[in-house]
C-alpha cells in the first residue's frame, strides 16, 4: 500500500500552483476509473483536464514512480496537477483501498490490469535520447545521453540494456531515472534502440561465449563501430539529428545527406599553356569519416 501525506505530494509537484490546482481536480471530481493491482502497488486513473490523461502510479522498491500523459509531465519532469489530483485521491480513500484489498474487491475492479501486468507501451512516458558519434584516427564509436527535462549521460549501455531487460530501475541521478515499466522511447529513436541492442546481444554472445578473451565492442559508454556498423549508423540517424567529434573537434545537430560532396573542380590551364591543373575548392572543409571514403563530414 502507499502511504501518502499532503507535504509528500507537495513536493513531488512541479510546483505550488501545480499543487493548489491538482486539489483542485480532485475535489472536482475529474478522476475517472481509478483501478489498481491487487498487491496495492500499482495505480492507475484517467482525469480531465484539457483532455482526458492517463495516470499511472507505481511503488517500486519503497519509491514513488509516476506517469501521465499529458504534456507538461514530458516537459517538466515533475508531477503535474493530474497526478496531484490522483495522489490526493490515494491519499484520502487510503482505508477503503486497504479494506478492498483485504477483502479481495479489488481483484474484479483489476482482472484487465493483472492480465497485462505491465502498462501498454503508448501510455508510458517518453524520455529524450542525444546520441554522440566519435571518431578518430583509431577508433569510431558512440555514446548517449538520455533524460526528460535534463540529459544524463548513459554510463554503461550494457548495464542499461540488461537492467532494462531485467525491468529494473535504471538510476541517472537525482533528477531522472528510467523506469521501463513507465518509460518508454520515442518512435523516432527506436530505430537507434533497435541498433544499438543487436550490437549489444551480438556482443553478449561474442563475449560470454568464448574460451578466447574477446575485446567487448560495448565498453562503458561506448559501443565501438565497424565500417559496416557505421554505415547502418548513418542509415539509421537518416532524418534526424547527432552530435559528432571528429579528431576531437565537436559539431552539434548534425544531418545525415545523401547526396554529391559540395566541391567544385576546375581545370586551369599551367602557365605555360599546354599543361592543365586541377584546382579543387573548399577541400579543407570536407573530411572523411571512414577509411572507404563512404561518409563524408562538411
Ligand atoms: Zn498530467
Amino acid at each position: 500500500m502507499i502511504q501518502l501525506t499532503d507535504a509528500e505530494i507537495k513536493n513531488r509537484c512541479e510546483n505550488d500552483s501545480v499543487y493548489k490546482r491538482g486539489i483542485e481536480y480532485y475535489l472536482a471530481g475529474r478522476i475517472h476509473n481509478f483501478t489498481y493491482n491487487k498487491a496495492g502497488t500499482v495505480f492507475q486513473a484517467f482525469v480531465m483536464g484539457t483532455s482526458l490523461y492517463r495516470v499511472m502510479v507505481q511503488r517500486y522498491h519503497g519509491e514513488l514512480y509516476t506517469s501521465c500523459t499529458c504534456p507538461a509531465k514530458a516537459k517538466y519532469g515533475g508531477d503535474c496537477k493530474h497526478i496531484a489530483a490522483v495522489l490526493m485521491y490515494i491519499k484520502n480513500n487510503q482505508a477503503e483501498i486497504e479494506d478492498n484489498l483485504k477483502n479481495k474487491v479489488a481483484y474484479d475492479l483489476f482482472k484487465e490490469f493483472e492480465e497485462r501486468e505491465y502498462i501498454p507501451d503508448e501510455l508510458k512516458q517518453p524520455v529524450n535520447i542525444e546520441v554522440t558519434l566519435e571518431s578518430d584516427q583509431l577508433n569510431t564509436s558512440l555514446s548517449l545521453r538520455m533524460g526528460i527535462d535534463k540529459l544524463y549521460v548513459v554510463k554503461s549501455i550494457k548495464k542499461f540494456f540488461d537492467d532494462i531487460d531485467e525491468g529494473m530501475v535504471v538510476e541517472f541521478g537525482k533528477g531522472f531515472s528510467f523506469d521501463p515499466s513507465v518509460n518508454t522511447f520515442k518512435d523516432e529513436d527506436m530505430k537507434l534502440i533497435k541498433f544499438l541492442r543487436e550490437i549489444y546481444e551480438i556482443d553478449k554472445i561474442n563475449t560470454e561465449n568464448s574460451y578466447y578473451r574477446v575485446d567487448s565492442v560495448v565498453s562503458g559508454k561506448y559501443v565501438r563501430l565497424t565500417p559496416s556498423n557505421l554505415e547502418k549508423f548513418i542509415e539509421v540517424m537518416n532524418g534526424s539529428h547527432f552530435n559528432l567529434v571528429l579528431d576531437g573537434k565537436s559539431y552539434y545537430d548534425v544531418d545525415v545527406a545523401f547526396e554529391d560532396l559540395p566541391i567544385n573542380f576546375k581545370l586551369e590551364k599551367g602557365n605555360n599553356g599546354k599543361n592543365l591543373r586541377l584546382i579543387v575548392e573548399e577541400i579543407e572543409k570536407v573530411r572523411a569519416l571512414d577509411r572507404k571514403g563512404n561518409f563524408f563530414c562538411v
